[in-house]
């Protein structure tokens, strides 16, 4: 019996804007989409071995109405969860947005997630989030807001802005990857805690598969997180790679934290990176991957309390 599984799913990694900390529509990533038959026939196989919930995100989705109906619509015939990423850019007024989350409703989308950040709503009009917001309440569409931010002062207007509208939101951490990879991120202020990661597997537009979504397509030196293209395997086949992969297994359990103390990182060092900071600085570096995938099954396996 495969075990549940979810993915990212990228049919398009083009958008209609361009914030200035995206770690998906980055400049030096290509921009492709796939055609829509092709997307479909992935989602039929998806739904054989298991996927129990796609998220498709990457760009921006929506700008691609018409197929992603179509594509939601598959999902809920058989039985996947589907959450669609959006930045509301079609949400200008209460009546277009009611159009666009009446037809996805329809099309039987599980959920929306909005973003919102300052770099989202220097293109979009924080209103037009607003909008959505409502209209999915309206529709019954589960809904929440991604509020992406750096935990700054400058953020705090825009978090008031979304409380002062009673909107479910969740803080998510800015990732300092892509085109934010240039940003000065502020100190930061916590305890030494494990950062684990679930790390939700991506489909990009090309076929290419990663082990996660966040900075799948970044680490450069080793391709740690590529698992193969589905021109060249199956799609179950790499999902068993990314299952049967000792290190992602203790990526999700031990956590960065522990495998960076193991490979000699001091521990006033550790606290100063964030998670895929850590991540970069442990599996983006051949002398360092060589050296955990060589433990891999023996020391850092049994490297816990
Ligand atoms: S809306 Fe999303 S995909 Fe588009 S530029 Fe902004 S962060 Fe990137
Ligand atoms: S911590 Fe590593 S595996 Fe997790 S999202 Fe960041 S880059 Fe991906």
């Amino acid at each position: 019996m495969n075990p549940i599984r979810h993915i990212a799913f990228g049919y398009s990694t083009k958008c209609n804007i361009r914030c200035g900390h995206c770690v998906a529509s980055d400049d030096s990533i290509p921009h492709g989409k796939m055609t829509l038959e092709r997307a479909l026939a992935i989602i039929e196989q998806m739904a054989r071995c298991n996927v129990a919930g796609i998220s498709f995100t990457a760009g921006e989705p929506l700008i691609f109405f018409e197929d992603l109906n179509r594509l939601v619509q598959l999902c809920s015939e058989k039985d996947i969860y589907s959450r669609v990423v959006t930045n509301c850019f079609w949400a200008k007024t209460s009546e277009q947005s009611d159009d666009t989350v009446s037809a996805l409703r329809q099309s039987g989308l599980s959920q929306l997630r909005l973003s919102f950040s300052r770099w989202h709503q220097k293109h979009i009009r924080r209103e037009n989030v607003v909008n959505a917001a409502n209209s999915c309440q309206k529709h019954g569409l589960d809904y929440f807001i991604s509020f992406v931010t750096d935990f700054s002062r400058q953020d705090e207007s825009l978090e008031q802005f979304l409380r002062d509208h009673h909107l479910k939101f969740f803080p998510e951490p800015v990732i300092y990857l892509g085109r934010a990879q240039g940003f000065y991120p502020p100190r930061i202020l916590t305890d030494y805690h494990p950062n684990t990661c679930n790390m939700n597997p991506y489909l990009s537009p090309d076929l290419d598969m990663f082990a996660c979504c966040d900075g799948g397509n970044q680490f450069k030196e080793t391709d740690f997180l590529f698992l193969g293209n589905l021109r060249d395997y199956g799609i179950h086949e790499l999902f068993k790679r990314k299952e049967g992969n000792v290190l992602f297994h203790l990526i999700r359990t031990m956590g960065l934290t522990n495998i960076a103390s193991y490979l000699g990182l001091k521990a006033n060092e550790i606290v100063q990176y964030r998670k895929c900071e850590l991540c970069e600085i442990l599996f983006n570096s051949t002398e360092n991957l060589n050296t955990l995938e060589k433990a891999a099954t023996s020391d850092l396996l049994n490297w816990k309390r």
